[in-house]
């Protein structure tokens, strides 16, 4: 055979091999103890001497090209085996998965629908730390230094003075504050950290706070926005009640009660006989914060709200051990979503 033949021939081979099997095969035609490259290189001595420089360097470059070509082949087939393990493995597996869709955990869901009630209200979303200074979280807060919040029983500290894990998202109102000038309509969502571990609460938790600051700002807007919301998030009429309370950063403050989702007023195990459930806190603005926070109380006055997401996430499903959130059983999440 001459040697363009020989050339064209294992590249037409080599082209056509589909498993390692077959490319040693090609491999042994070609350059096995009696493959056609290995015999013509023994046949050079039967070459007429002025042709053999030539016809041997040719020859080498031959062998280097199959050997390239028979390289590239067997690299090219364990991509495809490979691709083919996938494809089995990944066929196996879905035939094997339960047929469901993924959705948010009902924590984010609520977030996510807290924000959008307020969103649609014309409220911004503001976000800060959860390592935060004490001084954001408790003084500009108005909460006295021996205040019983400030306790290392009920407050997680961090190894450096002066910083803490935000007991709340009330320090996110004070960095806005700071930073922007009125009239401000936000929210503050996000996680939270208290020294607290029972049915109802625990260590880490989600809370949605709001602040107003505008002038003419009164308890009665304040009352309607927490209105609207509530009745927003429950899909319903809820009776809603204001009862007077005491919060340092606000004055007056209050207590906010719906009409209890159970019984609907009568009196059951949930609102534990009262006919109500707390769902949020809220207030004026003390004067003194706005101060802190170099607002010109004369101008402008200001509420404030906040809940806790996961209460409300309870209530709204009627689910009465707060762990369930954080076990990450898909039996108990699935359960949950909403309209
Ligand atoms: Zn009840």
């Amino acid at each position: 055979m001459n040697l363009e033949d020989l050339q064209r021939q294992a590249q037409e081979d080599i082209s056509k091999v589909q498993s390692i099997e077959e490319l040693q095969q090609v491999k042994a035609k070609y350059l096995g103890k009696k493959g056609l490259i290995t015999l013509a290189i023994k046949d050079i001595a039967t070459i007429p001497p002025e042709q053999r420089r030539e016809y041997g360097s040719r020859l080498n470059q031959i062998k280097e090209f199959v050997e390239n070509l028979l390289e590239e082949a067997q690299e090219r087939l364990k991509n495809l085996e490979l691709e083919r393990e996938l494809a089995t493995a990944w066929e196996e597996l879905t035939v094997s998965l339960p047929k469901w869709v993924g959705a948010l955990h009902p924590i984010s869901q609520t977030l996510e629908r807290i924000e959008s009630i307020f969103v649609s209200m014309g409220f911004s979303v503001e976000e800060g730390p959860e390592v935060e200074l004490e001084s954001y979280n408790f003084d500009l807060l108005n909460i006295p230094k021996d205040h019983p919040a400030r306790d290392m029983q009920d407050t997680f500290y961090v190894n450096k003075e002066g910083y803490l894990l935000r007991t709340h998202t009330s320090p996110v109102q004070i960095r806005v504050m700071l930073s922007q000038k009125p009239p401000i309509y936000m929210i503050a969502p996000g996680r939270v950290y208290r020294r607290d571990d029972d049915p109802t609460h625990s260590p880490v938790f989600h809370q949605v706070e709001g602040l107003v600051v505008d002038e003419g700002v009164s308890f009665k807007h304040m009352k309607y926005t927490i209105e609207v919301f509530l009745k927003e998030f429950f899909e319903k009429d809820v009776p809603v009640r204001f009862r007077a309370s005491y919060f340092p950063f606000t004055e007056p403050s209050a207590e906010v009660d719906i009409g209890c989702l159970v019984c609907g007023g009568e009196g059951c195990r949930v609102c534990k006989g009262t006919g109500w459930l707390e769902v949020m806190g809220c207030g004026m603005v003390h004067q003194k914060v706005l101060e802190n926070c170099h607002i010109d109380t004369e101008l402008y006055q200001g509420f404030a709200f906040g809940m806790g997401v996961e209460r409300l996430c309870m209530l709204y499903f009627g689910i009465d051990n707060i762990k369930l959130f954080y076990e990450n059983d898909l039996r108990f999440l699935r359960q949950f979503r909403w309209s």
